[in-house]
């Protein structure tokens, strides 16, 4: 069977969700038996998204083999429930990057480079090696941004040459717009649509369906009216009202009989009938009223949640499993200096302190987990907040006054988290930290090993920084457990504490691995301690009992 494409572009707006749409229908046709991929195509220039603030991008999702890629990439693994590569994410730096060394190298042999066709080449070799790494029956492509911005052109060029050149019969364009709802008349507005296919048949591609976004009910007329002057069929106009349930947009898709349209379109037949009992019954779960636990997540980006997405839906995943709900109380770290922020602090039943980079709102961080030891408050550090969580004891426990990483302070007497020796000799920034999946052992009887009941796992890693091993005797001696090493022992992968019921740091970021089904083990420790404290959850239920 040749392979089959989906190419997703976006109308009117952004951030209307083109991504947890490919992934919601990437789910539908993995459940009707299909080998899927799912590929996001960034415009911008940046080589990858490693080195922008999350202000700018929001979080940057790391996958096994060390890829530092767009959030997307985490919508595709959650609802696909698959595990990406390298190939599953490009950008237009990544593009010319490429390209302008094989001229440099001379490669092109005196030839002149241009857009058309080197750019675009390029592109389409990248969509290529997808198929060809997966060996998937489907590939769904999601082109960032909106028709019309300048830097998606030669993507979108690309992918009108990929139809051609692999067969009209074996791809589908969907495009994914907004309805702009006017207050004044009550009305959705489908100007925006028609303008935005106008747009893209300019360019040569005319759209075979029409997913329309909406906060707002969308009626059989408006439908009617999309596919009338965007010319596709009234089947092919999906309505898609936001849903405050996330994992509900594969079941919307379903009803909305999108994968069958799909599969007809492509000339497919179903290989076997899709199976939602397990989709349901989480859907069904999610909207159970359940007692609420709140859990602080102390960062420095909280103002963009997008910047925590996997923290957040690992949180939720495993506030799920622990049978509550899960109340996400943002904190900002540079606010807990400045006296601000305690009063959510004190109140409540869990803290998150997330990943981050440089110093601004590390002391911030600190006090948050000097609050959680002290009081006992189930806390769970990410990466930078395992490291803070060791900077704290030492400060405290220790008193070793100035104990920092030499990330912030490089004058530190007590330098408990400093660089990894592979990395002092490295200059470049993008690219170079420790990335990707790397095994790690657990010591019997610890908290880490009892959450994830196995001896040997595998974790995602984003960092520089780690545990100065100087330090490990004394650190051991006042009460913090290593529960997790690299196979050969020479680097910390896991800290908890013995005298407190949940405080654990993991120099990975297992929020990456966490599924809505299969919650990450040290997330569901958390959520089961804090469930606890405020005497709610499953534990109170069976002693009720
Ligand atoms: N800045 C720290 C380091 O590089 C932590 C990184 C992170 O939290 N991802 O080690």
């Amino acid at each position: 069977m040749p392979t089959k494409y989906i190419f997703f572009t976006g109308g009117v707006v952004s951030s209307v969700g083109k991504g947890v749409t490919a992934a919601a229908l990437g789910r539908t046709l993995k459940e009707r038996g299909f080998n899927v991929a799912v590929q996001k195509l960034d415009p911008y220039i940046n080589v990858d998204p490693g080195t922008m603030s999350p202000y700018q991008h929001g979080e940057v999702f790391v996958l096994d083999d060390g890829a530092e890629t767009d959030l997307d990439l985490g919508h595709y693994e959650r609802f696909i429930d698959i595990r990406a590569s390298r190939v599953s994410n490009f950008t237009t730096g990544q593009v010319y990057a490429e390209i302008i060394s094989k001229e440099r190298r001379g490669d092109y042999l005196g030839g002149t480079i241009q857009v058309i066709p080197h750019i675009t080449n390029e592109i389409k070799r990248r969509i290529g090696l997808v198929p060809k790494t997966t060996g998937a029956d489907i590939v769904l492509v999601e082109v960032g941004g909106t028709v019309g911005d300048i830097e998606s052109q030669p993507f979108l060029e690309a992918l009108r040459q990929l139809r051609t050149e692999v067969g009209r019969e074996n791809v589908l364009f969907v495009h994914v717009t907004w309805l702009p709802y006017i207050g004044a008349t009550g009305e959705l507005k489908t100007k925006p649509t028609q303008h935005s296919v106008a747009a893209l048949r300019s360019i040569g591609i005319s759209p075979n369906m029409i997913i329309a976004r909406s906060d707002y009910p969308v009626d059989e007329e408006l439908c009617e009216k999309i596919a009338l002057f965007c010319d596709v069929d009234q089947k092919a106009v999906v309505p898609m009202v936001t849903s405050p349930v996330l994992y509900e947009i594969p079941l919307l898709i379903e009803k909305a009989g999108m994968a069958d349209y799909v599969l007809k379109m492509l000339g497919l037949e179903a290989k076997q009938k899709p199976n939602w009992k397990e989709w349901e019954k989480l859907v069904a779960e999610v909207k159970k009223p359940k007692p609420t636990i709140s859990v602080a997540l102390v960062g420095k980006y909280v103002e963009l949640h997008d910047a925590y997405m996997s923290v957040r839906e690992a949180l939720k995943h495993a506030a799920l499993a622990a049978g509550v709900e899960v109340k996400i109380e943002w904190v900002h770290s540079a606010d807990l200096e400045k006296d601000k922020g305690w009063d959510v602090i004190q109140n409540v039943d869990g803290i998150v302190v997330p990943g981050g980079f440089g110093s601004r709102g590390t002391e911030g961080k600190i006090l948050a987990a000097r609050f959680a030891r002290e009081k006992k408050i189930p806390y769970l550090g990410l990466c930078l907040g395992m490291q803070l969580m060791c900077i704290e004891f030492g400060r405290h426990v220790l008193d070793y006054e100035d104990a920092n990483s030499t990330e912030f302070d490089r004058s530190s007497h007590h330098p408990v988290i400093d660089l990894m020796n592979e990395q002092r000799s490295i200059t470049e920034m993008g690219g170079t930290m420790r990335l990707g999946l790397y095994p790690c052992v657990l010591q019997p009887d610890t908290k880490a090993a009892t959450a994830y009941s196995t001896a040997l796992i595998e974790e995602r890693h984003r960092h520089r920084w780690e545990f100065n091993n100087t330090y490990r005797e004394a650190f051991e001696k006042a009460g913090m457990i290593f529960s997790g090493l690299s196979p050969d022992g020479k680097l910390v992968e896991i800290a908890e504490l013995k005298d407190h019921p949940y405080m654990v740091g993991s120099q990975f970021h297992p929020e990456f691995l966490s599924r809505p089904n299969r919650p990450h083990p040290l997330f569901v420790g958390l959520m089961k301690a804090a469930a606890e404290k405020a005497g709610v959850g499953e534990k109170k239920k069976a002693s009720e009992k």
